[in-house]
């Protein structure tokens, strides 16, 4: 899966390198992945995009989104570009050659979904066509009101973890990003709901905007990769790199933990529970 700032990214850098490339030919499921999931059969990706010129990339939440022709196409994995004559990767469940000799490529990392099909059809899968609108929290429309409005019922009883990252409440703010917003908001993932005064909702949300918007600013967080392949320029403060070395603020040691799927790193002096 991809994160808001590495989907913005990449699909601002397929809008400025790629836009006006014909496709020479595609190649879907050349690798078999047990979590790689496509729109229709792979096999007819070819005849889909073949000789379809591209316009334009934007992202849309999780997937990074381009037009090919008369065809959309949306992915949720990295996606890496070649040069011409540059090896390719040899294990990907997309590539996708283009007629001047350049090429991209897209791999699963540990799951990824690929959507080839033509533009205005949905795909029926309410998580992938739903996040085309579903507001993303760089945008204007993702306000104050949007974000509690996403408070139900249920919400009290979950932990800020469960209410931001699961479920797409919030297509593309996953478990990667997550990380440093509740640092950064200063609070514990484990944290119910229920439980945060007003000054830490508002501080929540504060977060959630700026540094999602600070990530996307700096192409994408350095744990990941951009379009050419390169890390980002947002310093990640708290991943797998960085659990037991002292937290930035204050100097205690960075603590991982499995937490509903998927590790949470946090500080426990800053983030209490
Ligand atoms: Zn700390």
């Amino acid at each position: 899966m991809i994160e808001i700032p590495e989907a913005f990214t990449i699909s601002r850098q397929i809008d400025e390198t790629l836009s006006g490339k014909r496709i020479r030919y595609a190649v879907a499921n050349a690798s078999p992945h047990k979590f790689a999931w496509y729109h229709g059969d792979p096999a007819e990706y070819n005849q889909r995009l073949a000789g379809k010129v591209i316009a334009g990339g934007a992202a849309s939440g999780e997937m990074i989104r381009f037009r090919a022709g008369d065809m959309q196409v949306a992915i949720s994995a990295p996606v890496r570009y070649y040069t011409a004559g540059e090896p390719r990767v040899k294990k990907h469940q997309l590539l996708i050659e283009f007629e001047d000799g350049t090429a991209i490529s897209s791999t699963a990392q540990m799951w990824g979904a690929f959507v080839c099909l033509p533009q205005g059809e949905l795909t029926g899968m309410g998580h992938i066509d739903g996040g085309r609108d579903k507001p993303s929290p760089l945008s204007e429309a993702f306000d104050r009101a949007y974000f509690d409005a996403l408070w139900t019922e249920q919400t009290p009883s979950l932990s800020v973890k469960a209410f931001l990252a699961t479920e797409q409440r919030i297509p593309g703010l996953g478990n990667g990003v997550l990380q440093d917003i509740l640092w950064a908001a200063q609070l514990n993932p484990r944290r119910k709901m229920e439980t945060l005064c007003q000054t830490e909702v508002d501080r929540l949300f504060d977060t959630v905007k700026r540094l999602l918007a600070q990530m996307t600013m700096l192409g994408g967080r350095d744990t990941e990769r951009d379009l050419f392949w390169q890390p980002g320029g947002y310093h990640t403060v708290l991943s797998n790199r960085t659990a037991g070395t002292p937290c930035p603020t204050c100097g205690t040691g960075i603590v991982k933990q499995a937490y509903l799927g998927g590790s949470v790193y946090y500080c426990p002096t800053c983030q209490p529970l």
